[in-house]
């Protein structure tokens, strides 16, 4: 029977040590997020990160903007909060209206201010192996990886999705950890052979209960980062969760596992872009 890794508590924790460092500062860190059009799921997580930054004690600015807006007036904002000193951290939530180029609005953030980690600078610093910014759910992931005291040193990890936010910074960053590292998409063949060698699976697939009892090894740790709704509405992972903790040695659970832990490196990013931008050390 699995271990429950609890990235709630693990978040309480890591954003608890940050407000305790800046608890004595004059200036906070300051988060600002931008929310164009209706989106309602997108309106829940800008919501949350406006909490976690209040209750961190962080400066937070919210600009929800309508749907219809134009990408040269989106892209002043983001010019204006880049240029803004009161603004550490700057992110735009996803996925924009059509009309806008996300690709664009997204290389328009000062890379020292994405603390979502998902600009082309932040992605090839990963990349070549110098990561400035990671984004925040790979990141929190390792964190509760690191939790179990595992090492990943010649681990078979393997990461279903491949993804630009989640399945490839996943994979680099255990490949980093030194783990063995295949990573498994929609045209992957005989996928359940793949995912039942892996010590180490994690499951970005957005597909509920994906991953079953017989896809996984003995004494895996498995962390499920799918957030999908079942039958009644009701929030679940990629993972089944109840076959598949009886093999597991660790699994997270959903919710309560990964994404409290992406709320918090959201913070943490935030933390250390103000570290970086006033020159100061980490304490
Ligand atoms: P995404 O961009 O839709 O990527 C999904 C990945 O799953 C793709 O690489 C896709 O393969 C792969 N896939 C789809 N069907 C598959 C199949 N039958 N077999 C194998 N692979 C398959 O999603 P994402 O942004 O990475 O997010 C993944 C899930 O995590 C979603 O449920 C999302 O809501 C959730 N999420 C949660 C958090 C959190 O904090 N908890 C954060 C981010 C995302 P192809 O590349 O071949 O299409």
């Amino acid at each position: 029977m699995a271990q429950i890794l609890d990235g709630k508590a693990l978040a309480a924790k890591v954003k608890q040590e940050i407000a305790g460092k800046i608890s004595g500062l004059k200036d906070k860190p300051g988060l600002a997020v931008i929310l164009v059009g209706e989106d309602p799921a997108s309106k829940v997580y800008v919501g949350l990160k406006e909490k976690d930054s209040g209750e961190i004690g962080y400066y937070s600015e919210v600009h929800k903007l309508p749907e219809s807006t134009s990408q040269d007036d989106l892209l002043n904002l983001i010019d204006s909060l880049n240029e803004n000193d009161k603004i550490n951290g700057l992110l735009v939530q996803l996925p924009l209206p059509k009309h806008l180029n996300t690709d664009i609005v997204i290389n328009s953030i000062n890379p020292v201010k994405d603390v979502d980690g998902i600009t082309y600078f932040n992605a090839g610093k990963l990349f070549s192996g110098k990561p400035f910014f990671i984004p925040c759910t790979p990141k929190g992931i390792m964190m509760l990886i690191e939790s179990t005291g595992e090492k990943m040193e010649g681990k078979n990890a393997v990461v279903v999705g491949r993804s630009n936010i989640v399945g490839k910074p996943m994979a680099i960053l255990l490949m980093q950890r030194n783990a063995t590292v295949t990573v498994c998409h929609s045209k992957t063949k005989n996928i359940e052979q793949i995912t039942g060698q892996a010590d180490v699976l994690v499951a970005a697939v957005g597909k509920y209960r994906f991953i079953k009892g017989n896809m996984v090894k003995n004494g895996a740790i498995v962390i499920d980062v799918g957030t999908n709704k079942d039958e009644d509405g009701k929030l679940k992972g990629d993972v089944d969760f109840e076959a598949v903790k009886e093999k597991a040695s660790f699994i997270t659970p959903v919710p309560g596992g990964v994404g409290p832990m992406t709320r918090a490196m959201l913070m943490q990013n935030t933390y250390e872009a103000y570290i970086y931008q006033k020159g100061l050390q980490q304490g």
